[in-house]
């Protein structure tokens, strides 16, 4: 038996808007090359230092909903005014060719997500291969100073975030890992657990030997 044995693995995490996904979820990109980041489309616009096609694909309301009828998502929401969905073929894609797969998706696409995994068979490959993460902050407090310490968003997108964030912490006891992200050194030793972890699980490997 050898690592061949190990099959690409697919990564849902979600937090409220500041928690530290990104900054979390990059470290774990640029420790594990073979870890491919799944771009999101969003039709909001870009941030500052954000890349069309590496971050998101930047598209428009019409272009999205032209997806959504050709069934191009695997999930989609909208999130905080504007619509965000994972495509079928970044995952899918990136499973074809051995890649392990991270997804950035907020509580209603995992919602999604994690009621077509239930309605497969409980040894469907896929549904063995799916691991989802909650981040959350240590505090209201603490989550409204790093979003305000971001400085990427004006008042009103932060006031909003907060809003949502209190509903969205509701759902915590719904994924399999939690990380609470207040030392960040800890919460990465944490996230990096989940990732190797889930490497060595025997239900998440190719069985036929
Ligand atoms: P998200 O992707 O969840 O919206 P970010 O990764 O952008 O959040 O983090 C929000 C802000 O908080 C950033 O300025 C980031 O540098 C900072 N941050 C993230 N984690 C921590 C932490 N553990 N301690 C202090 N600041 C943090
Ligand atoms: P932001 O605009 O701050 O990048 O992201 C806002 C929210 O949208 C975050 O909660 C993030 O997880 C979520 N999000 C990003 N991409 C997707 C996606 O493809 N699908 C869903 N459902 N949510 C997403």
């Amino acid at each position: 038996m050898n690592t061949s044995n190990w099959k690409p693995l697919i990564f849902a995490v979600s937090a409220p808007s500041g928690a530290g996904k990104t900054t979390l979820c990059m470290r774990l990109l640029k420790e594990f090359p073979n870890l491919t980041y799944s771009v999101s489309c969003t039709t909001r616009h870009p941030r500052p230092g954000e890349v069309d096609g590496k971050d998101y694909h930047f598209i428009t309301q019409q272009d999205f909903d032209r997806r959504v009828e050709a069934g191009e998502f695997l999930e989609h929401a909208s999130v905080h005014g504007s619509s965000y969905g994972t495509l079928r073929s970044e995952v899918e894609g990136a499973v074809a060719r051995g890649r392990d797969v991270l997804m950035d998706i907020d509580v209603q696409g995992a919602t999604q997500i994690r009621s077509s995994m239930n309605a497969m068979d409980e040894d469907h490959h896929l549904r063995r291969s799916y691991f989802d993460i909650f981040i959350v902050p240590p505090s209201m407090e603490v989550l409204r100073m790093r979003l305000t310490g971001r400085g990427s968003d004006e008042d009103d997108v932060i006031r909003r975030r907060l809003a949502k964030a209190e509903d969205e912490m509701k759902h915590w006891k719904e994924y399999q890992y939690l990380i609470v992200n207040d030392d960040l050194e800890k919460a990465y030793d944490a996230l990096r657990a989940v990732f190797v972890a889930a490497h060595h699980r025997v239900d998440a490997m190719d069985q036929s030997l």
